[in-house]
C-alpha cells in the first residue's frame, strides 16, 4: 500500500488546438497532470520520455490512425489506459477499437461528465492492476521503465533485468 499522493498523469492526442486546450483545462481543474501532442509521432515520442497513466487519443490522427498510435504506445507504456475519441460513431470503428485493445471509447462532441467519469474508472482499473496483477512486470534500474515480463533487456535503455539470472 502506498499514501503517496501522485496526480495521474494523462496525454491528450488531438489534431484540433482548441479542443486540446479545453480538454487540458477540464481535465486540470479536476487536478490531474496534462500534456498535450498534436501528432502520433509527438505522442510517441513523449511517451518515450514520460509514463502516461492515460492517452485520450483522437480517432483520426494527421500522421497516423488512433489505434496505430495506441498500439505503438503498447511497448512504450504497456499500463497505460488507452481511450479513444472519435466524431464518426461507426460499428466500424467501434470494432478496431476493441481489436487493438482500446480500454474506453468516446463519441465527439465529448460529454464532459461521461469524460471525467470514463477516466476515473479507467485509473481504477490501472491501480487495481497495478495493486493486485500485473506483479510480473519487471521495472529497469537503470532507467526505470517498466517492462513485459517476457523481456529479459529493457526495451527503452537496453540494460538487462537484474535480480533473476
Ligand atoms: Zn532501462
Amino acid at each position: 500500500m502506498t499514501n503517496q499522493k501522485v496526480e495521474p498523469k494523462i496525454l491528450i492526442v488531438d489534431y484540433d488546438k482548441s479542443i486540446l486546450e479545453s480538454l487540458r483545462k477540464a481535465l486540470e481543474l479536476e487536478g490531474y497532470v496534462v500534456d498535450t501532442a498534436e501528432s502520433g509521432r509527438e505522442a510517441i515520442d513523449k511517451s518515450k520520455a514520460l509514463d502516461y497513466n492515460l492517452a485520450l487519443v483522437d480517432v483520426r490522427l494527421p500522421d497516423m490512425q488512433g489505434t496505430e498510435l495506441l498500439t505503438a504506445m503498447r511497448d512504450t507504456i504497456p499500463r497505460m489506459r488507452k481511450i479513444i475519441v472519435t466524431g464518426y460513431p461507426s460499428l466500424q470503428n467501434a470494432v478496431a477499437a476493441i481489436n487493438k485493445s482500446v480500454d474506453a471509447y468516446l463519441i465527439k462532441p465529448v460529454n464532459m461528465n461521461d469524460l471525467l467519469g470514463t477516466i476515473k474508472t479507467q485509473l481504477k482499473k490501472q491501480f487495481e492492476e497495478l495493486e493486485y496483477g500485473d506483479k510480473q512486470s519487471w521495472f529497469c534500474y537503470y532507467c526505470g521503465k517498466s517492462n513485459f515480463p517476457e523481456r529479459t533487456t529493457c526495451w527503452k535503455c537496453g540494460h538487462r533485468r537484474r535480480g533473476s539470472g
